[in-house]
């Protein structure tokens, strides 16, 4: 398909994080070493600690540009899924992409594929689609056109879908693929620095305030709960991304065992939960937030007010108890 292909398009899922960027770019530095242009095309804005991966900046956001990005997809000849399941990921995009007689490959790790590509290399069981990605080009004999930029594109999603190796990260052999990133050039230290230890001031502050002032913890039930309404993150100058990773935080704390962020959007509530061991907060956002997603790591969309979302929550808490004590 690559070989027939002459314009390619990568698209990744909405609010891309660094495993879908990661995958989109080192594709892209790759597909550039055979000669072959690839545009990325994303459906909404990116954070700003991605825009340094090297072809990020030249890509297409559909919210910014919505008729060029479904131009895009619509002339294109192959169209590469990068680190999505299925078409509601890439929310408006979906149409455009189901439209398209482009054909259309799917790379992934995340549960349940849906059945819209012509091919569909599914991989559930992997940390990270870069991860993945790399075995596929090595696979398809591409390891020698992994320069360094691909290379620091993949060892990027890597480390941020698994927090840098800490969870989903005992696999020994992306120990041995780290090895060989490094070995084309990949800048480790840099890429941490980037992703791991960079924050506005703003954004510290609004975790901050998050943690001292709006933090509920229950210990005897192992859950806790964060929430943020418009006028807190009007208050600290929100933009999107500054409060990435703050529903982890909460389960520093021994015995808290589930953590939900419930941030105020306009008109609905972002929910986001995080869990240790076998506490499935995916059951939790599907049966009650509308959304799912990982055992530990999940998300949904909550129609109505950020104090109804909050007190659903805690009306669960007894329930959960039940689910909390036969996990711990
Ligand atoms: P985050 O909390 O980082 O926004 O999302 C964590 C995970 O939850 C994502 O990787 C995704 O699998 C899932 N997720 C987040 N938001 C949604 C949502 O609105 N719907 C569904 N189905 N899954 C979500
Ligand atoms: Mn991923």
């Amino acid at each position: 398909m690559i070989d027939d292909a002459e314009r390619i398009v990568a698209i990744v899922h909405m609010s891309p994080d660094g495993d879908a960027i990661g995958s989109a770019t080192a594709f892209r530095s790759v597909m550039a070493r055979m000669g072959k242009e690839v545009r990325i095309v994303i459906p909404d804005m990116m954070l700003s600690s991605l825009r340094s991966l090297p072809g990020a900046k030249e890509a297409t956001d559909a919210t910014r540009y919505p008729d060029f990005a479904r131009q895009l997809i619509a002339d294109a000849d192959l169209i590469m899924c990068l680190d999505f399941n299925e078409l509601s990921r890439i929310g408006r995009l979906g149409d455009a992409v189901a439209e398209s007689k482009a054909r259309k490959a799917l790379i992934d790790h995340h549960l349940h594929p849906a059945d819209f590509a012509d091919v569909t290399i599914s991989r559930p069981e992997m940390s990270s689609t870069c991860y993945l990605l790399f075995k596929v080009l090595c696979a398809m004999e591409m390891f020698d056109f992994i320069d360094k930029a691909a290379a620091e594109s993949i060892l990027t999603g890597m480390m941020t879908d698994t927090g840098n190796f800490s969870y989903n990260a005992s696999d020994p052999e992306i120990y041995i693929v780290v090895s060989e990133l490094l070995k084309k050039g990949a800048d480790k230290e840099k890429i941490y620095r980037r992703q791991f230890e960079t924050h506005s001031l703003n954004s510290m502050k609004l975790n901050s305030y998050a943690i001292y002032n709006k933090m509920e913890v229950w210990e005897d039930m192992g859950a806790a709960l964060i929430t943020l309404s418009r006028e807190e993150l009007n208050r600290f100058h929100y933009t999107k991304g500054d409060t990435e990773g703050l529903v982890n935080r909460p389960l520093a704390i021994p015995g808290v065992v589930y953590s939900a962020f419930l941030r105020e959007e306009d008109g609905y509530v972002k929910v986001s939960m995080r869990s240790l061991g076998s506490f499935p907060v995916n059951e939790l956002c599907h049966e009650h937030f509308g959304g799912g997603g990982h055992l530990n790591a999940s998300g949904g969309e909550f129609q109505g007010s950020l104090e109804e979302a909050a007190e659903l929550f805690r009306s669960l808490l007894k329930t959960n108890k039940e689910l909390y004590l036969s996990n711990k």
